[in-house]
């Protein structure tokens, strides 16, 4: 059984079990509201729990939002960069030459034009993150719109500060972050499952949770392996 509280902004997704302490947690991507209470307690009482943790709550979503920025990359010499979620070392090389990517075992060779500054750098490197993404991407949806029975009208990768993906269930597109490319790419495909998820159930309810249960059950871990710690607090019963 599940309720949801609505405080202002905040949904807070209600789950009831024989557990003895109130769980609430703060799930990544998007900053995401779970509590579960032990069978017996009274919504006015979880309520009243969930005001008292509100400021807990903003930190938590705040901590999320910080971590997905993370420190900025200048794409000089020996500088470290992860693709599909193992690390490189960075050669740069200058060369009169159309400027490309190259990757092996160790090394991610970046070849740009003699002079080109940290931003043109940055843009042929981010060009080749979305070929990566773009030869991968378009499997995963086939493979899981046919077993979600949905469809998808277009994707599109963009750069966000906040959050993995997006779904615009009106218009049927969803957005993945670039940045995705970083991740192992089971965490991408996990996004994508979310997104599409959200084509048969938009809000975060127990109906979008049963799916994600039902289609992709290791998603929890997925999530936190996502922002790497999963952002959790225990509390004694209230
Ligand atoms: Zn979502």
């Amino acid at each position: 059984m599940s309720e949801q509280i609505q405080l202002e902004d905040l949904t807070i997704l209600v789950q009831r079990k024989a557990v003895k302490h109130v769980y609430l947690r703060v799930y990544p991507p998007d900053g995401r509201v779970t509590l579960v209470a032990p069978a017996g307690t009274r919504l006015e009482a979880v309520r009243a729990f969930v005001i008292a943790k509100r400021g807990w709550i903003r930190k938590q979503q705040a901590k999320l939002e910080a971590r997905s920025r993370e420190t900025p990359r200048l794409f000089v010499e020996h500088e470290n960069h992860a693709v599909w979620g193992r690390h490189y070392l960075l050669q740069v090389v200058e060369k009169q030459a159309g400027p490309c990517v190259m990757l092996d075992q160790q090394t991610i060779t970046l070849q740009v034009r003699p002079g080109s500054d940290l931003l043109k750098r940055a843009a042929v490197m981010h060009a080749w993150h979305k070929s990566l993404l773009h030869a991968v991407i378009p499997g995963l949806i086939e493979k899981w719109q046919e077993r979600l029975e949905v469809r998808v009208s277009a994707y599109f990768l963009q750069q966000m500060k906040t959050r993995w993906g997006s779904c615009n269930t009106r218009r049927r597109h969803i957005r993945l972050n670039t940045d995705l490319v970083k991740k192992p790419q089971n965490l991408l495909e996990y996004v994508v499952v979310h997104e599409l998820v959200h084509l048969l159930e938009p809000s975060h309810n127990k109906r979008f949770v049963a799916l994600m249960d039902q289609h992709y059950p290791v998603w929890r871990e997925a999530t936190a392996e996502l922002n790497q710690l999963p952002l959790a607090a225990v509390r004694p019963r209230g």
